[in-house]
């Protein structure tokens, strides 16, 4: 759904164009016009429990995008729906999750992403509202609110998770947000998501340098991130210089994520999106310490360093915690959110 921002870029008949350009070259007739109105709510075939929650709500007769926008939604169609601001977007794509929702099964069926947390959360509350009488479970997940707190509830069961990108991406990198059950898909101003400003913000690329000891650790690291499909690129002193340089341009230029390393390129590495640095193990030398952290945070980005470590640790961290005269903490449960 693309909520129509005051001068914004987004032309969708321009866009219908050219898709439809693009895609009757291959015999597709990918965009079709629902010109269906429905001008009343008890017109659209919906649950009786949600009726009742819109009219409960407070709405009386649809506006003119749910007329047009609801019904599609419910016959489960991909539907790109655009009308001006304050037209009654957010309750149309809503009706239409509630519509579709299987509440007999407490697993997140729905994903609605929105560019603002406040967006997300007034989302959410519209969602609760409509779905009272269904007994449907929302969640909104956005940042600046606990992270644990996110993964009780969410560990509890919801049927839709309203959220914006970053915290949305964080609880399913921690498998609290399962996809499995994910059958809807909403993004809400999403002309604003997908504007170039917006991706700059949400998908940064940031890379990560892992430091290990031995020439033999890069390569068994290696082997088990790519064998978890990771892409990583590893370099260490037995390469010759060639091979190093190639493999440092691949990095440079963001077409991995991952360097694993030994103190040998400590010195050496610049790169401006390393904003963490992993010491799978701790430097036999204090010193070098500084030249591996060193390697995120650079030209005034945030920088974050996570140390793995063991007992058998405990004493080289306290020399480094000495010759630096630092307090290393310990790792702390939100730091996605430091990144
Ligand atoms: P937008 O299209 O910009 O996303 P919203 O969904 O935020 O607009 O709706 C704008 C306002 O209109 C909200 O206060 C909402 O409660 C109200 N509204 C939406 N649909 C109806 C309706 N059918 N009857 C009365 N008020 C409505
Ligand atoms: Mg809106």
């Amino acid at each position: 759904m693309a909520g129509q921002a005051e001068g914004s870029q987004f032309d969708a008949r321009q866009f219908d164009a050219k898709m439809n350009d693009i895609l009757s070259a291959e015999g597709q007739d990918f965009f079709t016009t629902y010109d269906e109105v429905h001008d009343t709510f008890d017109a659209m075939g919906l649950q009786e429990n949600l009726l009742r929650g819109i009219y409960a709500y407070g709405f009386e007769k649809p506006s003119a995008i749910q007329q047009r926008g609801i019904v599609p939604f419910c016959k489960g169609l991909d539907v790109i729906q655009q009308a001006q601001s304050g037209t009654g977007k957010t309750a149309t794509f809503c009706s239409g999750v509630l519509q579709q929702l299987d509440y007999g099964l407490v697993e997140c069926q729905a994903l609605v992403l929105a560019p603002t947390r406040e967006l997300a959360q007034q989302i959410e509350k519209v969602m609760r509202a409509l779905g009272d009488y269904l007994g449907v479970k929302v969640h909104a997940c956005v940042g600046g609110t606990s992270v644990r707190e996110d993964q009780r509830i969410l560990s509890s069961g919801v049927h839709v998770v309203v959220g914006t990108p970053g915290r949305v991406f964080d609880m399913l990198r921690r498998q609290s947000l399962r996809p499995d059950c994910i059958k809807m898909f909403v993004l809400d101003e999403a002309d604003e998501m997908l504007s170039r400003g917006f991706k700059d913000q949400t998908l940064a690329i940031t890379q990560s340098v892992i430091f290990v000891n031995t020439r033999r650790k890069v390569d068994w690291l290696t082997d088990k991130m790519r064998s978890r499909d990771h892409t990583v690129s590893a370099t260490h002193g037995d390469m010759d210089q060639n091979t190093r340089d190639i493999i440092m341009r691949e990095f440079r230029s963001g077409s991995s994520r991952v360097l694993i390393t030994t103190d040998l390129l400590a010195r050496g590495i610049d790169v401006q999106q390393v904003s963490l640095v992993i010491n799978f193990d701790l430097p036999t030398q204090p010193e070098n310490y500084l030249h591996r952290i060193g390697r995120s945070g650079r030209f005034g980005r945030k920088g974050v360093a996570i140390n793995f470590i063991t007992a058998d640790d405990d004493r080289m961290i306290a020399d480094i915690q000495k010759f630096y005269n630092v307090m290393i903490e310990e790792l702390p449960s939100n730091v996605a959110d430091l990144l």
